[in-house]
C-alpha cells in the first residue's frame, strides 16, 4: 500500500466515525428536543435560566448567534416589528420622541463643553437651546442633510467640530454683531 492510500484510507475511516457521531448527535438532538416539548411548561424558565447563563458566559459567540439568527429571519422579524408597529401606533411615535429627546439632549450637552448650557452666558432651558455652526453655513448644512434633525446627525457623526450650544438670545446677538440679523441664518 502506498503512502497516499494508506492516507486515503485513514481519512476515510475518520470520515465514517464522524458520520456516525453526527447521526447520533442528530438523534440525541431530535429526542431531548421530543423531551422539551413533552415538558414543555415546566422546562421553560429553567431552559430560559440556563440560556441566560450561557449568554453571560459567551458574550462573543451569543452576539454572534444572535446575528445569524437575525439574518436568517430578517423578514419574518421585520414583518412582525411592522405588524407592531401598525396596531401600536403610539407606541413607534413616544419612541422616536424620546430617541430625538436624548439626542437633542446628548448633542447640547456634547457641544457646551459637558453640560446642556449657553457656552456664552450658561442659559439652561432647553427649550431655547440650540446648535450654532461657529462659522455660519446653518441653512446650507441643514438642506445637505435632507431633514434629518441636526441633533442626531451630529450624534451619528460622531460629533465633528464647528459647533457650540447657544441659547436663542445668544444667538440673535452673534446675528447682529456679524451682519446677518436681516436675513437670519442665510449664511
Ligand atoms: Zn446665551
Amino acid at each position: 500500500m502506498s503512502a497516499n492510500s494508506a492516507n486515503i484510507t485513514a481519512r476515510a475511516g475518520t470520515d465514517a466515525t464522524d458520520a456516525k457521531r453526527e447521526a447520533k448527535l442528530a438523534r440525541d438532538r431530535k429526542s431531548s428536543l421530543a423531551y422539551y416539548y413533552a415538558h414543555k411548561e415546566e422546562l421553560r424558565p429553567k431552559r430560559a435560566a440556563y440560556q441566560r447563563r450561557w449568554r453571560k458566559a459567551n458574550p462573543e459567540r451569543a452576539l454572534e448567534l444572535k446575528r445569524i439568527n437575525c439574518a436568517r429571519h430578517r423578514d419574518k422579524l421585520r414583518a412582525r416589528l411592522k405588524r407592531y408597529d401598525e396596531l401600536h401606533p403610539e407606541v413607534k411615535k413616544a419612541g422616536i420622541k424620546r430617541y430625538k429627546a436624548k439626542a437633542k439632549l446628548e448633542t447640547l450637552t456634547h457641544y457646551g463643553g459637558g453640560r446642556a448650557v449657553c457656552v456664552q452666558c450658561g442659559y439652561s432651558d432647553l427649550r431655547a437651546l440650540t446648535i450654532d455652526h461657529i462659522n455660519g453655513g446653518g441653512t446650507k448644512h441643514r438642506a445637505s442633510i435632507h431633514g434629518a434633525s441636526l441633533y442626531t446627525w451630529l450624534r451619528k457623526n460622531e460629533y465633528p467640530e464647528g459647533y457650540q450650544t447657544l441659547c436663542m438670545n445668544c444667538q440673535l446677538i452673534k446675528r447682529v454683531e456679524n451682519g446677518e440679523h436681516a436675513k437670519p441664518d442665510s449664511n
